[in-house]
């Protein structure tokens, strides 16, 4: 069976645009179980040669803020449970925010290994957020850009080194 790697934290850091990234055109399937597991997507996952299974959390659009938060979270815990590694996501432009705390929080409770992505940081930007990103205690922030596909070589070693 392929290793299972998590993609966590909170709305709008580029979580489904990552998830598209390493699935490709391969599988996008929507998981329509009720309950907390609804609308995750999971698909089969590839860097080069390292291939696994991957989960992208809270893709939840609804009014409500607080049952949104609260579902999101519990999602979030359920896929960290099944994950070998878990991809932890920050916008790097934006800094670290104090919504990204709760999800930085549930990764590390867990005790899952995780890597951290510093997302829109294509051309270098958001350098300040990735240094930011340092005090979220998970680790060395990889510079990442899902949407460019900057960064794909680093994150490749980090699921090496994990999975
Ligand atoms: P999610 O809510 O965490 O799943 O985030 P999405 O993948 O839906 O992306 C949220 C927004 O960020 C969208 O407008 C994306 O186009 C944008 N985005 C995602 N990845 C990048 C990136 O690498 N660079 C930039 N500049 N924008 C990105
Ligand atoms: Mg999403």
């Amino acid at each position: 069976d392929l290793p299972t790697v998590a993609i966590v934290g909170r709305p709008n850091v580029g979580k489904s645009t990552l998830f598209n990234r390493l699935v490709g055109r391969k599988l996008a399937l929507v998981d329509d179980r009720p309950g907390v597991t609804r609308d995750r997507r999971e698909g089969e996952g590839f860097i080069g040669d390292v291939a696994f299974r991957v989960i992208d959390t809270a893709g939840l659009e609804e009014a409500d803020a607080d049952s949104l938060l609260g579902r999101m979270r519990a999602q979030t815990e359920a896929a960290i449970l099944e994950a070998d590694a878990v991809l932890f996501v920050i916008d790097a432009r934006a800094g670290v925010l104090p919504s990204d705390r709760p999800f930085a929080e549930l990764v590390r409770r867990s005790g899952c290994p995780v890597i951290l992505i510093a997302n829109k940081a294509e051309g270098g930007a958001g350098m300040a957020g990735a240094y930011d990103a340092f005090s979220l205690g998970l680790g060395d922030p990889i510079p990442f850009s899902a949407e460019h596909g900057e960064g794909l070589g680093s994150l490749q070693d980090a699921l090496r080194e994990v999975l």
